[in-house]
């Protein structure tokens, strides 16, 4: 069964999130550096936007020993994710000269996560948890110097913290929230692309929410910019966690008060009203001439879902 003919599906990927974050354990540095010991401890090897997987027969780990990690070239340095069963779970970085030495081997594999995430090759219920790391681990590369003075941060509270140690400052991994939306007009909803989309594809219109705008207004800002439309009663629906590298993306609906488009060609390669029932088929992936709808990874599947489905008072 393909992830489209489970349409609709019950959640986006990166939303289930199994580990106890147990924060309270980051300020103690005697206590992380013991779970690192237990041998029940468990890390995921990031880099980029790949995972680092062991090879066990015919299926790929994405959950190594610290032994494992530290023997494929994982960087020392571990962030704290929490705990799984009591069991503490780590996310390690690597760098590039590593990975490249991993490629010819057969024991070990680095692969693009999004992909192995679509083709279920790692388990769903992980995902979150690889998606902290990503995100984590790029956030330490990113942030090794203070921006207030320039010296290099020191690592503190598992990951979770990095000080200067000569102006003080106190620096916390950022999340970047974005909003995404349905925006309905009657039995027509507006869909976009962009021209890095695969061949077809149209989903929800999409953008950063900018310094002191509420998500409302981000919302109708958005899609004014990107497609001439005006819209009112935006309505939160759900958020997804999105690693790249460290957005949180705030599923909204809203509804047009008018239909006449015009695309920014600078954000988008069209925008277009599609019925009811040529969404359905997009997102079926059914529809004659070859258009589709976001995958069921995306929260953007989720919200035009729930639509076909009558299920947004947006609609209204
Ligand atoms: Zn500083």
């Amino acid at each position: 069964m393909t992830a489209f003919e489970k349409f609709p599906l019950g959640k986006p990927g990166f939303v289930s999130n199994i580990l106890d974050r147990a924060a309270h354990l980051r300020g103690d540095d005697a206590k992380l550096l013991a779970l690192e010991g237990e041998s029940s401890s468990r890390a995921y090897v990031v880099h980029r936007d790949s995972l680092v997987v062991a090879q066990d027969a015919d299926s790929p780990r994405a959950l190594l020993t610290i032994e494992e990690a530290l023997k494929f070239g994982a960087n020392p340095g571990t962030i704290f994710l929490g705990l799984r069963e009591g069991s503490a779970i780590f996310g390690m970085g690597i760098s590039a000269a590593a990975v490249e030495a991993l490629l010819p081997r057969n024991d070990v594999k680095v692969s693009e996560l999004r992909g192995m995430a679509m083709q279920g090759v790692v388990p769903p219920e992980q995902l979150s948890a690889i998606a902290m790391a990503k995100s984590m681990v790029t956030w330490h590369q990113r942030h090794g110097f203070c921006a207030n003075c320039g010296t290099r941060t020191a690592m503190k509270e598992g990951g979770w913290k990095r000080d200067c140690p000569n102006c003080k400052a106190e620096h916390f991994p950022r999340t970047d929230p974005v909003v995404i939306m349905l925006v309905t007009s009657g039995d027509k909803v507006l869909l976009g692309r962009q021209k890095q989309f695969l061949p077809g594809m149209y989903s929800c219109l999409a953008g950063f929410v900018e310094a002191a705008e509420t998500i409302e207004d981000a919302v109708r800002r958005e899609i004014f910019e990107e497609s001439g439309i005006r819209c009112t009663d935006v309505t939160y629906y759900m958020t997804q966690p999105w690693p790249y590298p460290s957005s949180l993306m705030i599923g909204c609906t809203a509804r047009a008060t008018n239909e006449d488009i015009v695309v920014d060609h600078s954000e988008l390669e069209d925008a277009r009203w599609f019925s009811r029932a040529e969404a359905t088929l997009m997102i079926k992936r059914e529809h004659p001439d070859g258009l589709a709808g976001p995958h069921p990874f995306a929260i953007a599947h989720h919200l035009l879902g729930r639509w076909v489905h009558g299920g947004n008072n947006a609609t209204a």
